[in-house]
């Protein structure tokens, strides 16, 4: 990646998992299997996520066989469309379906404001969000925008809204940073991260103790490009555009298809 290219990421910005009582409810009523005991985002994330003293939540997995109603709140009719058209390519994967419309119940509400960064809420915590307010935002997309830059960034987005994390924090990951660099350049424009955002969406790893991961995998589109500017020894890791091998399968475990007879 050429230096001048270094100013040019944009990535998204992980909301941490909700894990109050009210948001862990949520989840198990959506999907019993996310109550499994042992395996929880307190695991995950350690001491990042506020936790109730209960947390018992594995997961926020919705359930296996759901058609996601998807609402856009505001911006362009032309991104819009060009989202919806991306994000269906989930329902390739896994036994999930996303029907975008104007339903004021609809479970993922999309607001576009540029400049506000691109997120998304993970899996069932988009339960817990007023049904007025968004629980994604795409920051940066316009009608005009690459339609390399839509794959990466709506699948990405989806993804966290299907309930999967980053995978540059995965336990194995082990890229050699270069932490002074890394804070430098997320802590100026146009991130303008403070040093806790970086800890959190950089550094910050999931514990080791999750059983659960599948191995780390560079080519995941949940993680992060790593430019050789921001490690140590040459080390980089380029732009994934679309899910991988490994993304393919884990959500295929994720909402599996029904078993059909014999
Ligand atoms: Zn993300």
């Amino acid at each position: 990646m050429a230096e001048n290219n270094l100013e040019e990421i944009k990535i998204c910005i992980q909301i941490l998992p909700d894990m109050s009582e009210e948001a862990q409810r949520k989840a198990i009523e959506e999907n019993p299997q996310n109550a499994k005991s042992g395996l929880n985002f307190i695991e995950k994330f350690g001491d990042t996520v506020e936790s109730s003293r209960m947390a018992l939540i594995a997961d926020k997995k919705w359930k296996p066989g759901r058609t996601l109603r998807v609402r856009f709140l505001d911006g362009d009719p032309v991104v819009h469309q060009k989202i919806a058209q991306v994000a269906q390519q989930w329902s390739q994967f896994g036994n999930i379906k996303f029907q975008f419309g104007n339903d004021p119940d609809a479970e993922i509400r999309i607001s576009c404001k540029l400049g506000a960064g691109s997120w998304s809420y993970i899996g069932t915590d988009a339960l817990n969000i007023p049904k007025n307010q968004p629980t994604m935002n795409y920051g940066w997309l316009k009608p005009d925008s690459d339609n390399k830059e839509y794959l990466r960034v709506v699948m990405h987005e989806f993804g966290h809204a299907l309930g999967c994390i980053h995978e540059h924090q995965h336990p194995q990951a082990g890229i050699p940073w270069n932490r002074d660099a890394v804070y430098r350049y997320y802590m100026g424009a146009p991130n303008n991260w403070n040093k806790q955002d970086v800890d959190n969406n950089i550094f910050q790893l999931y514990s080791k103790n999750i059983t659960q991961f599948s191995h780390y995998d560079p080519q995941s589109i949940m993680h992060y490009a790593v430019p050789k500017q921001l490690t140590t020894g040459g080390f980089e890791i380029g732009w994934n555009n679309y899910p991988s091998a490994t993304d393919k399968q884990f959500i295929a475990q994720m909402y599996p298809l029904p078993k059909t007879g014999g």
